[in-house]
């Protein structure tokens, strides 16, 4: 059957809608390029703020208006909307929760066996799971790229599951479940077949990714044996992950401030292929604030971590994710946040509005910050963001950076894109015998708040 898959969310439900493909097509079906050809369309969907779970559902309810074909739904809405989610969505085939995506191809072969989707809509299947399950096909790799995946030559792999972190306004951890670290020597084994098959960066996925093999051991052998003297699991398979040939560059997504330890700093100086970014959501800066998100750290603490990685590197990119308009976010604690932002010279930033999700502790305040205040805050941070990152950028005018070159950029297609080491994209003129996937230096000759310009050097 042919089939398509659309992705919406975050890294970790694009890297789960890759196994999903990777998985269906090893079971005979074939993907195509366009929702019109396909026979299984399935929408894999986000929850974490309403809109996003709107977008989600609504774009599958218009795919079941128009029948003839096999719809599913997968990923966190699922979990949130349980058995409810057929009522939403008439004329949907299946519903699948984030931690149950291996079990896809099953249903849709017997979904075909029953004659779907010619033969009308008799019962739809629903597969929730609770969350303590570990899902087969986590190293399920497609061959070639699917929507919103890196590429050939990236790719995502999942190390951690889950998230035990429980912040008040996160409805994360009641649909994706409790933590599970993966076995390091399985993650090992997997980024050495993708070296194989020519990849070169590798982004390791996690909620809470410095949390690995905190809550459940993941190397077999004693913690002591690195014999680089690596002994916390997270810095320890960075390391690993290190020696592997053919593998260039290393990247991980999300950090949570508090896992920024000297071990984990040891690692930035000490391996050569761990890129010089962290995403490290800060979400408030006021202290007020983040203790009532139970983020578990303060403004001076989220600091202190910031100038522990630019004094490896000043450049060294850090990019965070903020929400305005938490219940009782006054004006102070909105410009404590500015504040913060200005004093750690973010790269780059996520603002998100606040959205109140059922279930988590936060739902339970007065979302008392009205829709058209949050709105002004979100755009004097984005306003502030965009100049703060221009006089980043405007730094390494002069300098010569190392780009992953990814190909043709999409406004301008005599023009290449890549990544430097600090994931930002940079815009370069490509020589004739260039691949993607090559490592180039490009000498930075403009710059603006989100790109840099440049000449192969
Ligand atoms: N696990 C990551 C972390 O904690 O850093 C990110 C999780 S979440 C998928 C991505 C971002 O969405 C969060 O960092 C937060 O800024 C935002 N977010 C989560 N819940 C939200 C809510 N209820 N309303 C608005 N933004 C939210
Ligand atoms: Fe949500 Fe906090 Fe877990 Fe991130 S760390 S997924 S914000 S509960």
């Amino acid at each position: 059957m042919t089939f398509h898959i659309h992705t919406y969310g975050c890294q970790m439900n694009v890297r789960d809608s890759e196994a999903v493909c990777a998985m269906l097509e090893a079971a005979g079906h074939i993907r195509t390029g366009s929702e019109d050809d396909a026979e299984l369309v399935i929408v894999n969907s986000c929850t974490v703020r309403q809109k996003a779970e709107e977008k989600a559902v609504g774009k599958c309810g218009n795919l079941c208006a128009r029948p003839g074909r096999m719809v599913g739904l997968m990923g966190c809405a699922v979990k949130r909307l349980g058995a409810d989610v057929f009522a939403r969505i008439p004329g949907l085939d299946f519903a699948v929760g984030p931690r149950a995506f291996w079990m896809i191809p099953r249903i849709v072969g017997e979904l075909q066996a029953q004659g779907r989707p010619h033969a009308g809509k008799p019962a739809n299947r629903l597969e929730l799971y609770d969350g303590s399950d570990v899902p087969v096909g986590l190293d399920a790799h497609a061959d070639s790229s699917s929507e919103g995946s890196p590429g050939a030559f990236k790719s995502y792999v999942t190390v951690l599951l889950g998230c035990d972190n429980r912040c008040s306004y996160c409805i994360v951890p009641d649909v994706r479940g409790r933590e599970y670290s993966r076995p390091a020597e399985e993650i090992v084994a997997e980024v050495g077949c993708l070296a194989s098959r020519g990849v070169k960066e590798v982004c390791l996925l996690g909620q809470s990714v410095l949390r690995y093999g905190v809550g459940n051991p993941v190397w077999r052998d004693s913690v002591d044996v690195d014999p680089d003297g690596f002994r916390e699991a997270f810095p320890r398979l960075l390391h690993a992950l290190n020696g592997i040939d053919g593998i260039e560059r290393i990247r991980f997504t999300s950090a949570h401030p508090n896992g920024c330890t000297d071990e984990l700093v040891r690692v930035f100086r000490e391996c050569r292929k761990v890129c010089r970014h962290m995403h490290l959501p800060v979400q408030s800066g006021s202290d007020r604030i983040l203790a009532d998100m139970g983020r578990r750290y303060s403004r001076a603490g989220y600091l202190e971590a910031v100038a522990k990685l630019r004094g490896l590197d000043p450049e060294f990119a850090v990019t965070t994710d903020v929400i305005v308009g938490y219940p009782g976010e006054t004006e102070e604690d909105f410009e404590a946040t500015r504040s913060l932002m200005e004093e750690a010279g973010f790269d780059n930033a996520f603002v998100f509005k606040y959205s109140p999700r059922p279930g988590t502790r936060a739902a339970l305040l007065e979302d008392s910050v009205p829709q058209a205040e949050k709105e002004r805050r979100d755009q004097v941070l984005l306003a502030d963001q965009e100049r703060r990152g221009l006089e980043r950028n405007g730094r390494l005018v002069g300098t010569v950076r190392e780009v992953l070159a990814e190909g043709p950029s999409l406004r301008n297609r005599m023009r290449w894109s890549g990544r430097d080491s600090g994931n930002r994209i940079v815009v370069f003129e490509p020589s004739r015998r260039m691949a993607p996937g090559d490592l180039v230096d490009v000498e930075i000759t403009e710059a603006h708040p989100q790109v840099l310009v440049g000449r192969l050097a």
